[in-house]
């Protein structure tokens, strides 16, 4: 398999900035993986798909899924066949669960993207009942690498997940549900795209709720202080800590109970107008606009970051508003960055974070993003970095032209001595014999690879890693 190119910060890493040599290759959304594929495929069906598996086979090729390439690590990258799944992004059924309050099963192509299937759902009264901070991924891009957002009482994306449908290196497909293969359903969930193509996903929508949603700034130690009960007494709670300084942003999203007055169609005009002009001043021209222009200057001028910092942390105004869940928990990330999250046992975040600030505080670093810290309920997926226990995840972010080795490095030996679980589609060191520690079922998952893809028709540089070559 050829070698995959990573840029430090000193190379230039927008794709733009790529000399000829590299016209045809691929690039991550932060710039900071590039591959070279031999070929790409966007197949219209199922049918041409299993023909460009069986091609590499047969060539004795490799084969890794795209999603919408979001993920940090070089997880999807390749210089065998890459493939887009783009064009399987159908709804099959929505199945009603009986004995539940208007639940269902929503089976969709998996390479439906999320902001497509939020749309999706909403028009059938239907929603995901977490999401992460964006919604451009790919479905089982985001399932793949474990993708979560914040809730103490919820898991990640991959507990939603009730069946799949799978193209195996073998050519033939599989079912994998808590029934049918119940092994390969509970490696599959979170595969990393190791196992096989994931064709269709089966997901357990809940009916459409609305958000309240409340956000503010809040003195870092009032945030630490307040740690658990913000946690548990809202349905997602999440915030930001400017490093270098006091500075939080807070966000406190709450179910809105059904029944419930509060509609965004009850807002007034006036009202409207004044919340959309808002929503745009916070998301677009302080979260984006002013984002992008204080990180550029700092990336230039190093000892701005600490006072810019302070100008970040500050510029954002307090604002309270409800709106359909999906629109709540996504916003626009303009400003690319590179980042690095671990999942931590939730009873040992207070202690991670006070010593953290020692390493992000550091001037020397010039950190110019935000640490953000969330939380979410253990689940039963094999490698769901919250498999079996209670997680909050504390993710650590650098402006895409600063350095960040040093930063992350220092991070990631804090979230390991703590016994910390790497995303999967985020930057991380971690192989398979440190990886092997940390989940009790990740030799079972193993097996399970070598089993159904023993040639490493899936593997790359990526894969290799974390989960071993294949001989
Ligand atoms: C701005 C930004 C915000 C983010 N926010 C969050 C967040 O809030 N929470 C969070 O947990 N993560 C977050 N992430 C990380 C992101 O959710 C994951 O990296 C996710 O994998 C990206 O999805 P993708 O479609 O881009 O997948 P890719 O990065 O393209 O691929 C990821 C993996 O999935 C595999 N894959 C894709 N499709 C298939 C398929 N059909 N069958 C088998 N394998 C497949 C690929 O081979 C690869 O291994 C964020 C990333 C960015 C850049």
């Amino acid at each position: 398999m050829g070698s995959f190119r990573f840029r430090s910060a000193a190379e230039p890493s927008h794709p733009r900035a790529r000399d000829d040599r590299w016209t045809n290759s691929w690039t991550n959304w932060a710039g900071n993986v590039t591959s070279r594929p031999r070929a790409t495929e966007t197949p219209p069906d199922p049918m041409a798909l299993t023909r460009i598996v069986d091609r590499a086979v047969a060539s004795g090729d490799t084969i890794r899924v795209v999603g919408a390439g979001h993920s940090f690590t070089p997880a999807a990258a390749t210089n065998g066949v890459q493939v887009s799944l783009d064009r399987l992004d159908e709804l099959e059924i929505i199945a009603p669960i009986p004995g539940t309050d208007g639940e269902c099963l929503v089976t969709v192509g998996a390479g439906i993207r999320l902001h497509a299937l939020n749309e999706l759902l909403a028009e059938h009264g239907l929603a995901m009942p977490n999401l992460g901070d964006i919604d451009q991924q790919s479905l089982a891009g985001a399932l793949s690498t474990g993708t979560h957002g914040t809730g103490a009482a919820l898991p990640g994306l991959a507990a939603q997940v009730h069946g799949m449908r799978i193209l195996l290196a073998s050519g033939s497909v599989i079912e994998v549900s808590q029934d049918q293969h119940p092994e390969v359903f509970q490696a599959a969930r979170v595969s990393v795209g190791a196992l096989g193509i994931l064709l269709a996903v089966t997901i357990r929508c809940v009916p459409a709720f609305l958000l309240r949603a409340r956000e503010t700034t809040m003195q870092f130690d009032e945030v630490m202080e307040g740690l658990d009960e913000f946690a548990d007494t809202n349905d997602h709670f999440e915030f930001f800590w400017f490093p270098g300084t006091q500075g939080t942003l807070t966000k406190f999203n709450n179910r809105v109970p059904e029944g419930t007055p509060t509609t965004v169609d009850s807002l007034n005009t006036a009202a409207a107008a004044a919340y959309s002009a808002r929503s745009w001043l916070d998301d677009e021209l302080l979260s984006n606009g002013l984002f992008q222009f204080t990180n550029s200057l700092s990336a230039r001028v190093p000892q701005l970051t600490g006072p810019l910092n302070v100008v970040a942390s500050k510029a954002l105004s307090p604002r309270e508003y409800v709106a359909p869940s999906h629109e709540v928990f996504v916003s626009p990330r303009r400003v690319r960055f590179i980042e690095m999250e671990y999942a931590v046992p939730r009873a040992a975040l207070s202690d991670v974070l006070q010593e953290l600030t020692t390493v992000a505080n550091r001037r020397d670093l010039a950190i110019q993003f935000p640490v953000e810290v969330r939380f979410a309920a253990a689940d039963d997926v094999w490698l769901s970095t919250a498999h079996e226990r209670d997680s909050a995840y504390i993710a650590v972010h650098q402006y895409q032209h600063s350095p960040y080795r040093e930063y992350f490095d220092a991070a990631e030996a804090i979230f390991r001595a703590a016994g910390g679980r790497p995303h999967w589609g985020k930057m991380h060191s971690l192989t398979r014999t440190e990886l092997t520690d940390l989940y009790p079922r990740f030799e079972a998952f193993c097996t399970i690879r070598e089993k159904l893809d023993p040639r490493g028709l899936f593997a790359n540089f990526y894969t290799n890693q974390v989960f071993g070559k294949l001989t």
